[in-house]
């Protein structure tokens, strides 16, 4: 890493917090939790602080159009699939999805992966359950 990133106490609550999660909260949901045990916490800082963790590549973001920024602390190489509903996010572990990438020719490479642009959209399970309660059959 290039940049001698100080650590500041927000920015390590706010990695901290990204890294305990797994549903991939957006930069409001990220600002709930950290202001429980930083009150004085502002939204803007933390925005500035999660976009300053994904410039220097120490957190993701997962655009999505039409919904908004997800941030994940995950770094370990993966993919997501987004609920077109309610706007879940799941992790997917496998990367050779279509392109055949594999994650040695990667490294063969010398690059340190940020990203790989693959967008998988679904219906989480949830939604699908819900899908099925709003069937028309039955209710005229
Ligand atoms: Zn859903
Ligand atoms: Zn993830």
């Amino acid at each position: 890493m290039h940049t001698n990133l100080r650590m500041t106490k927000q920015r390590k609550m706010i990695l901290d917090e990204l890294r305990q999660v797994t549903v991939h909260p957006t930069a409001d949901q990220v600002y709930e939790s950290v202001r429980k045990k930083m009150p004085g916490i502002s939204l803007g800082t933390v925005y500035r602080n999660l976009d300053l963790l994904c410039r220097t590549g120490m957190a993701r973001r997962i655009e999505k159009s039409g919904s908004p920024m997800r941030y994940d602390g995950d770094l370990s190489l993966h993919n997501h699939i987004c609920c077109t509903k309610c706007g879940r996010v799941d992790d997917i572990r496998a990367i050779d999805l279509e392109t055949g990438l594999e994650e040695k020719e990667i490294m063969k490479t010398g690059y340190r992966l940020i990203k790989i642009k693959i967008e998988l959209a679904g219906l989480c399970p949830e939604c699908q359950k819900s899908e099925d309660r709003l069937e028309p059959k039955g209710l005229g």
